[in-house]
């Protein structure tokens, strides 16, 4: 079955005469559990959830393996971390990843007595670093500076170094990139992202083929209390049906608009993995079936980026990505990545690709000789 159709029914039940094609959200804190309670399917809130279950068994089924659903991406990141990584342990990071996941990397673990390395994305860097590792983890296309690194190449080095991999695929999405079939034990991403894409929710999930890994990664979830709320994840599992459609737009979206930021002289260190002349290009063809939503860039200071982002009007001025709304931030605010003070983070969304240059059009044409 093609992903297409496959995310439309992910998860479901199979029909039954008078019940609806999804089941509504289960509230629970206790649920009706007397005796011995190994037998019975539900007994507290932040062990089991019906909800939960049909909304892991849909991405069981995207991934190829096996799914524990958290109630934000980063509770997934520490739940891989927490499961896995013991004091004097090594973690090979990626300098340029998701900055909360290098600081609860650096912080918290590292005082736990866990050592970190960092190496970039780029030129499959970190493999230079593997040895007596127990741990590489993956962000390919990196957050926000799009490096892609060859995640095939870098699972096969970290095996046979008997280092584990996790890939964070919250960038690439699961739809373009299939992290357990590159060889990884866990698949990571934050749902947050273009998984859920509406703007409205958190979630996070680990995927992974090892049953024992992810029991590991499961009971995590039920000491630590990092679980998603039902509503939350009943409104993941219907967005889900419009993964295929959704991010399909996005990325054209994207095309399109890397393409007109291309020839336009105000912008400098466009990325985008799917232009020709990107550095990613070569690798990212072969590893990814769409080269994402995100585009990065940089206008000449943090003047004339903070003036870009209060002239566009259909751009919305917010952080994250993946969402049906197009939305743009200029990264360096936030501090902590390597990057320009001019440097832009676009997030394309599903509006109208005509509609969405000519407001960025519009907005960079405002930046001459004010
Ligand atoms: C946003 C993000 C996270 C964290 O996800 P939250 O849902 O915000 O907790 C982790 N990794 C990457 C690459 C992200 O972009």
């Amino acid at each position: 079955m093609k992903d297409a159709t496959k995310v439309t029914r992910a998860g479901l039940p199979p029909p039954k005469q008078g019940e609806p094609f999804a089941p509504g959200p289960t509230f629970a804190a206790p649920y009706h559990a007397a005796g011995d309670p190994s037998v019975v399917p539900n007994t507290y809130g932040r062990f089991h959830n019906p909800t939960w279950n049909a909304f892991e068994h849909a991405l069981a089924d995207l991934e190829g393996g096996e799914a524990v659903v958290f109630g934000s991406g980063m509770a997934a990141v520490a739940a891989v971390f927490g499961a896995v990584l013991r004091p004097n342990e090594v973690v090979v990071l990626p300098s340029d990843s998701y900055y909360t996941t290098r600081n609860l990397a650096g912080g918290y673990f590292t005082q736990m007595g866990v050592q970190v390395r960092r190496a970039p994305t780029v030129n499959d860097s970190q493999l230079a670093h593997l040895d007596g590792a127990k741990l590489l983890w993956i962000e390919s296309p990196s957050n926000p500076l799009l490096d892609v690194c060859d995640i095939r190449r870098m699972v096969a080095a970290a095996h046979e170094k008997g280092v584990l991999v996790a890939v964070d695929n919250t960038t690439s999405t699961i739809l373009s990139q299939r992290p357990l079939d590159l060889g990884a034990d866990f698949s990571v991403a934050s749902d947050t992202k273009a998984l859920t894409g509406h703007s409205d929710l958190l979630m996070g999930h680990v995927a992974g083929r090892d049953a024992a890994l992810m029991t590991q990664v499961r009971t995590w979830r039920t000491q630590i209390g990092a679980i998603p709320g039902p509503m939350e994840v009943w409104l993941a599992h219907r967005s889900l049906a419009t993964l295929h459609v959704r991010f399909e737009r996005q990325c054209s979206n994207a095309l399109h608009i890397a393409r007109f930021l291309a020839a336009r002289h105000e912008v400098s260190g466009l990325r985008y993995p799917g232009l020709a002349t990107d550095p990613a290009h070569e690798i990212a063809s072969r590893q990814m079936r769409y080269f994402g939503s995100i585009i990065s860039f940089v206008l000449a200071d943090r003047d004339q980026a903070e003036r870009f982002l209060s002239a566009c009007e259909l751009v919305y001025e917010a952080t994250s990505f993946g969402s049906v709304h197009t939305t743009a931030e200029r990264r360096a605010r936030w501090g902590g990545d390597a990057i320009p003070d001019g440097f832009i983070r676009l997030s394309v969304g599903c509006e109208d690709a005509d509609d969405l240059i000519a407001d960025i059009g519009q907005a960079l044409d405002k930046l001459r000789g004010e």
